[in-house]
């Protein structure tokens, strides 16, 4: 009997000794690691999706420029002397492309089909670049 009392009481010691919690320091050092590690990981998704913006941006500039020189070739005419959303207008009409998400760069929050600009040298259409960003979109 007395021997079974004495057990009853090491393990009560041994139950509370384990479910004390953390420490103030253990928490802060918990709390600092999870800070550390985010410091290194917010600039690099913040970098991955600025990356995936641009990457986008000329896409669409690549789709839109292949559909405008089909356009012109086939429909043997010009965009040149369009404003911007009138040109992108004709290439939806005419059904170069069947999405109005193509002549919206990711970076701009209005859609207004101005995004893209056509650049024509004499008469001939020879790049497409991003209004929103200019040279951060460049197509290379
Ligand atoms: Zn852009």
């Amino acid at each position: 009997m007395k021997r079974k009392k004495i057990r009853h009481k090491q393990s009560l010691h041994v139950n509370i000794y384990y479910s004390r919690g953390f420490t103030l320091l253990e928490i802060m050092i918990i709390l600092l690691i999870i800070g550390l590690l985010a410091a290194i990981a917010i600039p690099n998704l913040m970098k991955a999706r600025d990356q995936a913006v641009v990457t986008t941006c000329i896409n669409n500039q690549r789709i839109i420029y292949d559909a405008a020189v089909l356009y012109e070739l086939e429909a043997n005419t010009t965009l040149e002397g369009m404003s911007d959303s009138d040109a992108m207008q004709t290439l939806y009409d005419a059904g170069y492309l069947r999405s109005r998400g193509y002549f919206e760069c990711p970076f701009s929050n209005v859609e207004d089909m101005n995004d893209y600009h056509l650049i024509y040298v004499a008469g001939n259409l020879i790049d497409i670049e991003c209004t929103v960003a200019g040279d951060d979109h460049k197509w290379p």
